[in-house]
């Protein structure tokens, strides 16, 4: 097991990351990293060029997702592992995901347009073919087209859940998130459960119901999580016996979270590899 640094939880351009899993691989390994995990927004199009893009560097990838799920009007994210990617359930509702993203964009483009200079094909432009769409490529069009400075400045305006153009999109609960990963023999995990905001921490009531689903662990050291949110995930882990990650959520150049400023422990990246059947880690 890697003493170097365990980052689960990463984007690349598949999803909304400014690099392509290979530029993703590749800088995690010049850091040193000893495992990574690829956990792009509802797709695991990127795993098999990040797996040829760890060859020979020593590091460990882990295949992932990070799945959208709905709680009620919440938005609430779930990261999944080592599930396999042909299971049926799972590539029928990432596809529907995917769908309703690319449909919920064209909404916000079409609200936005009212009132700024923005057409679709500059949306269209910041991403490419089977890209996961979300904000973050509307605001890169945004941002070419000198609405606003950057990615950031986007969010803390016209694409902040209450700045006047937000839409939703489909996804499923959590709850069924849960059971469609760990029946794909996969492991799952709350993403960022404590943070402010629209992504609201989860309630004790829901999560009792993932644990029974089969909750693998919280993610607990995340920039976004609050320190009162973080006191609360120690105790829920203790009461409910689930593992606690850490991670970056890096995003490339377009967040400023930082690859490995978070981690999580060899020992829990154990546990996680040997949960983990429907699909398997690979040791570049
Ligand atoms: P969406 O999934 O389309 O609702 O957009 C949310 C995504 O935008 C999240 O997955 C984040 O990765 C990204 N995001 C949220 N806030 C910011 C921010 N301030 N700067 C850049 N990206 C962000
Ligand atoms: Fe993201
Ligand atoms: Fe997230
Ligand atoms: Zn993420």
């Amino acid at each position: 097991m890697p003493e170097r640094p365990i980052d689960l939880h990463t984007h690349s351009a598949v999803s909304d990351g400014t690099q392509t899993p290979t530029q993703l691989v590749r800088e995690a390994a010049s850091l040193g990293l000893g495992a990574m995990a690829l956990t792009d927004h509802d797709s695991t199009a990127g795993w098999q060029e990040a797996f040829t893009a760890a060859e020979g560097t020593g590091m460990l990838v882990v295949p992932g997702m990070e799945l959208s799920t709905n709680d009620g009007p919440a938005s609430v994210h779930m990261l999944a592992y080592l599930f396999d990617p042909l299971d049926a359930t799972i590539v029928a509702e990432t596809a529907r995901i995917r769908d309703g993203r690319l449909h919920r964009a064209e909404r916000i483009v079409e609200k936005i347009a009212r009132d700024y200079e923005l057409t679709w094909d500059d949306v269209l432009a910041e991403s490419s073919d089977g890209t996961t769409l979300g904000r973050p490529h509307i605001a890169d069009a945004l941002v070419r087209k000198g609405h606003v400075a950057n990615r950031s400045a986007a969010f803390e305006s016209i694409l902040h859940w209450r700045g006047g153009y937000y839409e939703k999109y489909y996804a499923p609960s959590p709850l069924e998130g849960v059971q469609m990963i760990v029946a794909a023999g996969g492991v799952a995990v709350l993403a960022h459960p404590a943070t402010h905001g629209r992504y609201r921490p989860a309630s004790e009531s829901m999560l009792r119901q993932l644990v029974d689903a089969g909750l693998f662990g919280l993610e607990l050291d995340h920039r976004d999580n609050t320190d009162d949110g973080k006191a609360w995930l120690r105790e829920l882990a203790a009461k409910y016996g689930l593992e606690l990650t850490g991670a970056s959520d890096y995003h490339g150049e377009g967040k400023p979270n930082r690859l490995a400023e978070n981690t999580t422990s060899p020992e829990v990246l154990e546990k996680l590899l040997a949960r983990g059947t429907g699909s398997a880690a690979f040791v570049g």
